[in-house]
């Protein structure tokens, strides 16, 4: 990819299944520009952890396992891939046994100040190598990236959030598959939110409701709101 000639960070935060890693990686597409997933870097940290028999409670043994992590990761929107050690756990994160631990290490101050400068390091390179980056997580609008061009929070009411997930992890959204699905978004959401506001727009983050919108329209609402941050930025 070539880089872009003004620099363009675009924050996306939002609640699980508000649409936020599939829309964040089709507007890095569409705008030629690299996609940090840092959801996936919690979620490497929790497979390393589980991996080395780190007991998840030991918050000092966890945030120095972040520090000590071996992680490698490619932020081109049309391949992103993550490995540990050299080791490809693109699947293995997204098991249901990580979805279920990945709040524990989340939650835990120095594992968050490691992966926090993690990311705005690897911000700074996808400037560098890109252009930009569309940088997408719980915390990125106002922590990580207070400062990008354009922020922005994907979010959408819980039914469709549940509905989403519900179809991605058991192919329909019936009552039953709703019912499996809550763990993985209610608890999580409810558990993540006491370290990071992501269910409400901070002040100058523009809030996207994807609840009656498919993917489609959700890229377009979000290509839509840069479009105007860019025409309204100084030059
Ligand atoms: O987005 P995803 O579901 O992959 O994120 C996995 C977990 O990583 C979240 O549930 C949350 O605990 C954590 N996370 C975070 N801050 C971020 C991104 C993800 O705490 N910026």
């Amino acid at each position: 990819m070539t880089a872009s000639p003004t620099p363009l960070v675009i924050a996306i935060d939002g609640p699980s299944g508000s649409g936020k890693s599939s829309v964040s990686r089709a507007v890095a597409q569409r705008l030629n520009l690299a996609y940090l997933d840092t959801g996936a870097m919690f979620r490497a940290l929790t497979w390393w952890c589980v991996h080395r028999g780190i007991d998840l409670e030991d918050q000092h043994a966890v945030a120095q396992a972040a520090k000590d992590l071996p992680l490698d990761m490619s932020t081109d929107p049309n391949s992103p891939s993550i490995q540990v050690d050299g080791v490809p756990i693109d699947e293995a994160i997204r098991a249901t046994a990580i979805s279920r631990l990945v709040s524990k290490v989340a939650i835990n101050l120095g594992v968050r100040d490691e992966l926090c400068s993690r990311q705005r390091a690897l911000i700074a390179e996808s400037i560098k190598t890109n252009g930009g980056v569309v940088a997408e997580g719980r915390d990125i609008t106002t922590v990580v990236a207070p400062d990008a061009h354009v922020r922005i929070l994907l979010s959408a009411n819980q039914g469709a959030r549940l509905a989403r997930r519900a179809k991605e992890l058991h192919g329909e959204a019936d009552h039953a598959a709703v019912t499996a699905t809550h763990d993985q978004i209610v608890r999580r959401d409810r558990d993540d939110s006491t370290v990071s506001q992501f269910m409400h727009a901070a002040p100058g983050v523009t809030l996207v409701d994807t609840s009656d919108l498919n993917l489609r329209q959700s890229v377009e609402a979000v290509l839509e709101v840069v479009r105007s941050k860019r025409a309204g930025a100084p030059e």
